[in-house]
């Protein structure tokens, strides 16, 4: 409701679409001027990219600003480091190498074929739609756009409902750095969500949970929409037993702290050898004095985005065995300002909530294993994961569960960063999601992609004609 009363009747003509009406409508200009103008040549690519940055640049103090409004303590340092950080090198890396990912490109031919020749011609799709989660709501606009873009492609792109603050401070931006040609903001509830993701796109890119992603791809089959699905689930720890304690803390605490845990790649259980429970537990004690001192009025810590979350993971806590709960600092949970401080659990019951559902709050579970192989196998017996970490030393173990897992990325000895490699793709596998986006990836996978045989113009081959007489015979 309050998206509504301050986007003006100008707002719209510029690109913020608000209402069903004004989505089929802006939808329908989009899909004609990507037939009749598609976006050929670089130069215009590139100004989109350099519209993206100085849109970026110019408003990055009110954007990071409105997204610690909507998380009600949403430190500004996170969004820096977690969501401007990586879209500026985003940027860069693409105004970098898009000009020769666009260049059509010789492929090889069989000699049967010769003097004809084999190319690659990557070509705009057209319009792309893009979904926006609410957790790192800034990147996960940015990223996307950048593939899109970067691919010749005009973009739709729903924000969510639950970062509203944000969503609208953002939707203004674009509105004054683009074209409602090129790029339209879509701001409203989950009705418009729904109506959006039934629109023809040439391609749908959604990030969200698993549930919401099945809808998505319900949505987009009658049309025929290909969909790129960025979403979440449980994403494991394995740590060996002859890993160093000491980083590993260092690490998975980085990981389940930042966003306060909101984090679709934080590593959400941790499966480690019994006798390193207590350690472990006493090591992240000292970690958070050590890095979130005074957590009840800490800058830099996050809270959780609403009521809503806030009462689902609070549920899970509750329903724990009391001994089974190690909180890391002195600080209660807060209800009014959303303050969740890390806990640990040991052992929780694996038909427990927590162990059901992905946790995405700064709740992390330890639980014993036996053998490597039990490890593995935990895993295997789960959807797999949008990411797989594990810690130690011993090069045949990694080996081993690189080879015996499967999940949309790894990180070896580190958690999280994999999302930040440019020359990485990156998405989930599985109930984790399908198809991979960031630089060459996402460009190929929002481009088409299209073969084309060019005959010789002389010394043609001349095909095998009819009549065939006894040419396919055996014998
Ligand atoms: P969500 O699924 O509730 O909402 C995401 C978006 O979907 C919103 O813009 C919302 O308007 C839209 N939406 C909701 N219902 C819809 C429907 N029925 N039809 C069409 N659109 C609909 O997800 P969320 O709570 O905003 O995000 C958290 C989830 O996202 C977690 O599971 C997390 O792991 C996952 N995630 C994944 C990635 C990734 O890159 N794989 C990144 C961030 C978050």
């Amino acid at each position: 409701a309050n998206i509504k009363q301050t986007i003006s009747v100008t707002d719209h003509a510029l690109g913020i679409i608000t209402t069903s009406e004004q989505l089929q409508t802006q939808f329908s200009r989009l899909h004609t001027i990507s037939r009749t103008k598609p976006i050929l040549d670089w130069a215009t690519r590139a100004t989109q990219l350099d519209n993206l940055e100085a849109m970026l640049s110019d408003n990055q103090t009110g954007l990071a600003k409105a997204i610690s409004a909507d998380f009600g303590h949403r430190s500004v340092s996170e969004t820096q480091f977690a969501e401007l950080f990586p879209s500026f090198t985003g940027i860069t890396h693409a105004k970098k190498h898009g000009k020769a990912w666009m260049k059509t490109r010789r492929a090889s031919i069989s000699p049967l074929y010769l003097p004809a020749h084999n190319e690659i011609q990557p070509q705009p799709l057209g319009v792309v739609g893009i979904i926006v989660p609410w957790n790192y709501p800034l990147y996960l606009a940015i990223g996307p756009m950048i593939d899109a873009l970067t691919a010749g492609n005009r973009v739709m792109i729903k924000m969510s409902e639950s970062a509203p603050q944000f969503a609208e401070a953002f939707a203004k931006a674009v509105a004054h750095y683009f074209s409602s040609d090129m790029v339209c903001v879509v701001l409203g509830e989950v009705d418009i969500a729904e109506a959006f993701s039934k629109l023809p796109f040439d391609h749908l890119l959604y990030t969200g949970s698993t549930a919401v992603g099945k809808k998505i791809m319900a949505a987009a089959a009658p049309n025929l929409t290909p969909v790129t699905l960025e979403l979440g689930g449980k994403s494991p720890v394995i740590v060996l037993d002859d890993a160093n304690l000491d980083s590993v803390v260092n690490r998975i605490m980085m990981g389940k702290t930042l966003n306060a845990g909101q984090t679709c790649i934080a590593p959400d259980y941790v499966l480690i050898p019994r006798q390193h429970h207590q350690r472990f537990i006493s090591l992240a004690k000292a970690w958070m004095q050590e890095h979130y001192p005074n957590i009840a009025n800490n800058q830099d810590y996050t809270h959780i985005i609403n009521d809503e979350q806030f009462e689902r993971v609070q549920g899970y806590l509750q329903k724990l065995p009391k001994d089974s709960v190690h909180p890391l600092t002195e600080v209660a949970i807060n209800t009014e300002t959303r303050l969740m401080p890390p806990v640990i659990i040991t052992e929780p019951a694996l038909d427990s909530d927590l162990m059901q559902n992905e946790i995405f709050a700064p709740i992390l579970p330890l639980i014993h294993y036996e053998t490597l192989d039990d490890a593995i196998q935990f895993i295997n017996a789960r959807p797999r994961p949008l990411a797989l970490y594990v810690f130690g030393n011993n090069d045949r173990a990694i080996e081993k569960v690189r080879n015996h897992t499967v999940s949309g990325g790894v990180c070896i000895n580190e958690v999280i960063v994999h999302v930040a490699q440019h020359d990485l793709p990156f998405g989930g596998v599985g109930h984790s999601g399908m198809g991979a986006y960031h630089g060459k990836a996402g460009f190929e996978r929002l481009s088409h992609m299209k073969p084309v045989f060019v005959q010789a113009k002389i010394n043609g081959m001349n095909l095998l004609l009819p009549p065939y007489g006894d040419f396919f015979k055996k014998g």
